[in-house]
């Protein structure tokens, strides 16, 4: 399905974003991982998909910092001479009551999840546009729809990744290019590691399915929505969750 194309997967290194980059690698693309640091964990899923024969490269990129990201974007268009599919995967959390919220706490998440969303995708959308063709997956979060108490800073930044994935879907469509996002509930990754047992079976009496979800759940939906059978599919927000929205 994506033999010869390269993948750009921000918070590859780890979680959702290594499921994603490995997914796409099992189905040909070769994958540029952007992350925050040059981790353990970052050169395990690299070694994984050069494992699968596909080329593979590590980017220490803040994707809050426009500068960083404009400058990494042109160097993996050097290095893997063209880039077909953006997964935004890069986020944090910075829970609190928003009485308690420092400014700190505000700023970064939404410098993280929402600006790093826009900027990187400002940063490929040249190179799409010259292609006339382009997959942009976005990975936002049910409590974007939601709302969650204790995540006003991160519920407001998932909310503006759906914005800014429909108004890019609007701008870009007449040129090839698709711009989705996926809403995941609860999905077992660091972010969800720190929850206290108790905190995790209160939280699956929401979950019709009972579970939480795994990464390479998410990734067989951003797959699907990167590749050649969604081509009609734009400015979606599909929600992968076990039901909890319903
Ligand atoms: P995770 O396991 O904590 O991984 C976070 C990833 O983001 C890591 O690769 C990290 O890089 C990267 N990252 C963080 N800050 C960054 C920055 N400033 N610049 C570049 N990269 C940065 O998280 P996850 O659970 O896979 O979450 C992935 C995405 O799914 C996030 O956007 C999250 O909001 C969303 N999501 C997660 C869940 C869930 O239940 N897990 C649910 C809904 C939505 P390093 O490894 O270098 O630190």
């Amino acid at each position: 399905m994506f033999v010869g194309k390269t993948a750009i997967i921000t918070g590859g290194s780890r979680g959702i974003g290594a499921a994603c980059a490995v997914k796409l690698a099992e189905q040909g693309a070769d994958i540029a991982i952007l992350a925050a640091h040059m981790s353990e964990k970052a050169g395990e899923t690299a070694g994984i998909i050069e494992k699968m024969g596909r080329k593979v490269k590590v980017y220490v990129c803040d994707v809050s910092d426009f500068s960083q990201v404009s400058k990494t974007v042109e160097t993996v268009i050097n290095d893997f001479s063209h880039i077909d599919i953006l997964v935004n995967s890069a986020g944090i959390t910075k829970d609190k009551l928003i009485i308690q919220m420092t400014d700190e706490e505000i700023d970064s998440v939404i410098d993280t999840n929402l600006k790093g969303c826009m900027y990187v995708t400002k940063a490929c959308i040249r190179s799409f546009m010259r292609q006339k063709n382009g997959r942009i997956v976005n990975i936002a979060s049910v409590v974007g729809l939601m709302g969650n108490a204790g995540q006003a800073n991160y519920a407001a930044s998932k909310a503006g990744v759906i914005g800014f994935t429909k108004s890019i879907a609007k701008e870009y469509a007449s040129k090839g290019i698709t711009c989705n996002a996926v809403a995941p509930g609860f999905i077992c990754t660091d972010m969800t590691g720190a929850l206290s047992g108790d905190q995790i079976e209160a939280i699956k009496k929401n979950i019709p399915c009972g579970r939480f979800g795994q990464a390479g759940e998410v990734a067989e939906l951003v797959a699907f929505l990167a590749g050649d059978n969604s081509t009609y599919i734009t400015g979606e927000v599909i929600k992968i969750d076990g039901g909890m929205y319903i």
